[in-house]
């Protein structure tokens, strides 16, 4: 029998995610590649998970997810940006931003319409918005600030340009777009008349005392973004998989109609932990990003110590390296194999994140585990670069 593949997704390689994992596991290398924290999450999230599978309602939810959870992403979207939402008809839980994502894309392109991406990207955005029908059109962002210039923006737009797909904070960038380059986005997507999916699953993990601005919240852009975000990321328990959306009704509609059969719906009991976590004071959250800073800080300044020039992190997981500041002779993705195989921590090549005119000089850690595995990964590339 002929084997039968769809050729976007048939022709992939395997995810840069999977592929240094394994390398990490094979090599006994402490992994700082994939985007996950090694902690346990807050005890009170998945007590309230663990209760609800126990004593709750296990049978399928309602398609656009638990009440509860509706209502605690509309009144979050009041407390921390002064959004108005009404759950009813601008709220629906997603199994992951990832489905939300794909649902968005899903519902909202016809095949020939053209998305608007800024590189360096998630490594998923590209197959999902060209497996929807979608023509991608780059926009290419570059070290050390991974500016967004008016020109830029331009080139990749045209009179087909339907959606943007915008990541803010930026993975694998660890950049927080400046208000003045919001503004471009969004003078750009109404001169477009063009849809933004926002992809905030970082909104609560920015630091230096810095606000997370949705662009959602800017002028004019109220019935034109579709705002995602993560439990995964925000609670840190990346493994949960529930994702919410916050749009306008007659964006919201379309996307809920791919949703449906995709998933229809997520897990009750996690949703409803989450809406219980969504709920939590002020003190969590800012005690996340207090955590976070300080282990990029740790982690930053032991690699500074090592003579590698590290790139600015404004938000996200996630620390960059120059892969020549110490010398390094090869490109980031041979600079990640050889970490991982022979200093014995693992790292994810930038270059993955690239479609178009890669850049290969950039090396990703996860700075999101606990102090004493940072502390290891630095002894053993001082041990081997030293
Ligand atoms: N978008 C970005 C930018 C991410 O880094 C991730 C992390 N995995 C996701 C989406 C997916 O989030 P989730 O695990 O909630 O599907
Ligand atoms: N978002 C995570 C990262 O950037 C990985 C998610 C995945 O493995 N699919 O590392």
């Amino acid at each position: 029998m002929t084997a039968t593949a769809n050729p976007i997704f048939g022709n992939m390689p395997t995810t840069v995610f999977e592929v240094m994992s394994r390398l990490a596991r094979e090599h006994g290398a402490i992994n700082l590649g994939q985007g996950f924290p090694d902690g346990t999450g807050p005890r009170d999230v998945l007590e309230a998970a663990a209760n609800a599978a126990i004593d709750g309602w296990n049978q399928y939810p309602p398609m656009l997810g638990l009440p509860e959870l509706r209502q605690a992403v509309a009144a979050h979207d009041r407390r921390f940006y002064g959004l108005e939402v009404d759950w009813q008809s601008e709220v629906m839980v997603t199994s992951g931003a990832t489905e939300a994502l794909a649902s968005a894309l899903l519902g909202l392109i016809t095949p020939g319409d053209e998305v608007v991406l800024f590189q360096p990207l998630y490594d998923a955005y590209v197959p999902m918005v060209r497996r929807a029908g979608g023509v991608p059109r780059f926009v290419t962002l570059a070290p050390p600030d991974w500016r967004l210039t008016a020109e830029a923006l331009q080139a990749a737009i045209s009179p087909k340009t339907r959606v943007f797909l915008f990541n803010n904070p930026l993975n694998p960038a660890a950049k927080m777009f400046s208000a003045e380059e919001l503004a471009l986005i969004a003078e750009a997507a109404r001169a477009a008349d063009a849809v933004v999916i926002c992809d905030e699953v970082y909104e609560h993990l920015v630091f230096d005392g810095n606000a997370h601005i949705p662009l959602i919240t800017l002028p004019g852009m109220r019935d034109r973004c579709l705002k995602i975000g993560s439990a995964g990321k925000t609670f840190s328990l990346t493994g949960w998989k529930v994702g919410y959306v916050t749009a306008a009704p007659a964006l919201l509609a379309p996307v809920s109609k791919a949703h449906q059969f995709l998933v229809f719906t997520t897990p009750p009991n996690l949703q409803s932990a989450v809406a219980y976590g969504l709920g939590k004071d002020g003190a969590y959250f800012a005690d996340l990003i207090a955590e976070m800073q300080a282990k990029r800080d740790r982690f930053a300044d032991g690699l500074a110590r090592i003579g590698f020039d590290v790139l600015p992190c404004g938000g996200t997981y996630f620390v960059n390296i120059d892969v020549r500041s110490i010398g390094f002779a090869g490109d980031d993705v041979a600079f990640c194999r050889h970490i991982t195989e022979d200093a014995g921590v693992a790292a994810i090549p930038v270059s993955a994140f690239y479609h178009e005119d890669a850049l290969s000089t950039v090396a990703r850690f996860c700075f999101a585990k606990a102090d004493t595995v940072l502390d290891g990964a630095l002894e053993r590339l001082a041990a081997h670069f030293g």
